[in-house]
């Protein structure tokens, strides 16, 4: 029984507060709302959202399928 509330990973079905677009970001605000963002949506209200002291979580680089282990030599 674990009543502590983990880190779940977006999913396809997460979508953007604002434009319905797939969610990479999840923000969870002080108050204890949480709000889902697309990638771009995420970038236009981070700084707003970090004024307001709000936890934002990116997972764009979960959701793009990227390899954990980028291959180094490639630049
Ligand atoms: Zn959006």
């Amino acid at each position: 029984m674990t009543s502590t509330a983990a880190p779940a990973h977006l999913t396809a079905s997460d979508r953007c507060d604002r434009c319905g677009a797939r969610a990479y970001l999840r923000v969870v605000l002080p108050g204890g709302g949480e709000l889902l963002f697309c990638a771009h949506h995420g970038r236009a209200h981070e700084p707003a959202l970090r004024a307001a002291d709000a936890e934002i979580l990116d997972e764009t680089a979960a959701l793009t399928g990227t390899p954990p282990t980028a291959p180094e030599g490639e630049r």
